[in-house]
């Protein structure tokens, strides 16, 4: 099976899916689901004495909105289908949740393993120079940022990059997203899509109706999660999981194997063990599982595929035994696994909604760069003095006191990271129940991919007809 094509064709068969119970003329509906620009590019890297031709990507799927918007992939399996699919995916995630862009990916044919360095900063800067030469990157044009094998490092580079290039252009910290806090980025961007798994998960466990249908209750607390992939995506979907959810997670899987301990595994040390010991395997009260691709197969209520796409596919999907699957990754479960996985009765949380938690927080980080102020530099000390005075007013009139720690949390004034989880928080529940109406009211609608799917087609297309482009 050619994983990427069918990676391709997945997205594909879930749009015409969802296009046919849609009222828009073909049209339109065509003109959505194609790429609108693709930019193929192959351009020679030194690598130590020799030249390597490095093959790369830059789709641009739909420009009903600009900028266009989406992360850079460095991977060996990056071919032109799998980076447009990624693109598409991005025009509907942006849509869904409210950030006025269009969907765009790039993507690097490389491994990053295979290079130092040094090295992966020539290819990224080579690559950017690529992209301007082409006007395929501005604050107003197409804004990259991090994906798999990329991270705030690469977008520094990104940066430093385009700012060479369009010198005294005065927006040009907005080209790309993802960057160091201490670049031109935003407080919690790098946990963001994580934390954005979170709050979509939280919010799902709180149909008393479909949970308890399900077997479980309502909550987060206690429910057991298994993650594929340590990533960026990933370690933070679990970390925040069992900080803020108390979900005891309880298999991981990456490369060099599947561990699982029932108790609990504690992510936050596995990663310490795994910086230090180079693997997951062996980490202290767990077991490893026979077969790496055992880990669909563990029981729990919660399984996260954080890695790569097309990794449930019909060849495992019968081995699932969890009852909620969310998609972190981006495509990881395939049409034809969906189909199985539905009449299974498992739920699947689809990754246009539940992973949008990142481009969120780049359209915060965005904001920030044209405004050239941090979020919270105006309001926070007013806030704290009135907070401090009402506070003040009330202990006065009641004459009752109040502790230190009390005090701090009626008295706080919003800093930019608390603005940028509120501001993550507020659009993952209200795109939530924006899925869930068309879910629930259309009887032909049978699972959350595919409300999702007409959620965003429904505002891709009010922009079309707004614009007079289909009367
Ligand atoms: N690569 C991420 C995604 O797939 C983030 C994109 C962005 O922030 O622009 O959603």
């Amino acid at each position: 099976m050619n994983k990427q094509a069918s990676f391709f064709e997945s997205v594909s068969r879930n749009f015409d899916n969802a296009a046919v119970l849609t009222k828009y003329p073909k049209g339109l509906l065509s003109q959505i689901k194609a790429a609108n620009a693709v930019y193929q590019m192959r351009f020679p890297v030194k690598i130590g004495n020799k030249y390597e031709v490095i093959e790369a990507f830059r789709v641009q799927h739909s420009h009903h909105r600009l900028p266009t918007k989406g992360g850079i992939r460095y991977s060996h399996y990056v071919d032109q289908q799998e980076v447009e699919a990624l693109a598409a995916l991005m025009t509907y995630k942006c849509a869904l949740v409210d950030v006025p862009f269009g969907g765009a990916k790039g993507g690097v044919k490389i491994s990053t393993r295979n290079y130092t360095p040094e090295q992966l900063e020539r290819i990224t800067r080579r690559y950017t120079v690529e992209l301007v030469r082409k006007n395929f990157i501005g604050p107003g044009i197409d804004v990259p940022a991090p994906d798999y094998g990329t991270g705030p490092r690469e977008m520094a580079w990104i940066l430093d990059t385009y700012q060479q290039l369009k010198n005294g252009e005065i927006d040009s910290a907005a080209c790309v997203t993802g960057k160091p806090t201490n670049t031109s980025g935003i407080q919690g961007r790098t946990e963001a899509t994580g934390r954005g798994v979170f709050y979509g998960l939280r919010e799902y466990l709180t149909l008393k109706d479909e949970v308890e249908a399900l077997g479980m209750q309502t909550g987060t607390g206690g429910k057991t999660m298994v993650i594929q992939g340590l990533g960026n995506v990933g370690r933070y979907t679990g970390t925040i999981s069992i900080e803020e959810g108390d979900i005891k997670v309880i298999g991981v899987s990456e490369i060099e194997g599947t561990i699982v301990d029932e108790k609990g595994i504690n992510i936050a040390k596995l990663l310490k063990y795994r910086a230090s010991k180079g693997s997951i395997l062996g980490f202290p009260g767990t077991k490893t599982l026979k077969s790496r691709e055992d880990w669909v197969s563990i029981p729990c209520d919660i399984l996260v595929p954080a890695a790569l796409e097309s990794q449930i596919h019909k060849g495992n999907a019968k081995k699932i035994k969890a009852k909620i699957i969310c998609e972190a990754a981006n495509g990881p479960v395939t049409a034809d696994a969906e189909e199985i996985l539905l009449k299974m009765g498992v739920v699947v949380l689809p990754d246009m909604y539940l992973n949008a938690g990142g481009v969120t927080v780049s359209y915060f980080e965005w904001l920030k760069n044209l405004s050239h102020i941090r979020f919270g530099r105006m309001e926070k000390r007013f806030d704290q003095n009135a907070y401090t005075n009402m506070v003040d007013m009330v202990v006065r009139l009641t004459g009752k006191t109040i502790s230190t720690r009390e005090r701090s949390l009626l008295t706080k004034g919003a800093d930019e990271v608390d603005l940028v989880r509120s501001g993550l928080e507020e659009t993952m529940i209200t795109s939530f129940h924006q899925i869930r109406a068309n879910y629930t009211r259309k009887k032909s609608v049978k699972d959350y991919r595919t409300a999702a799917f007409i959620t965003a087609l429904d505002k891709v297309a009010s922009d079309y007809l707004t614009l007079g482009v289909f009367p």
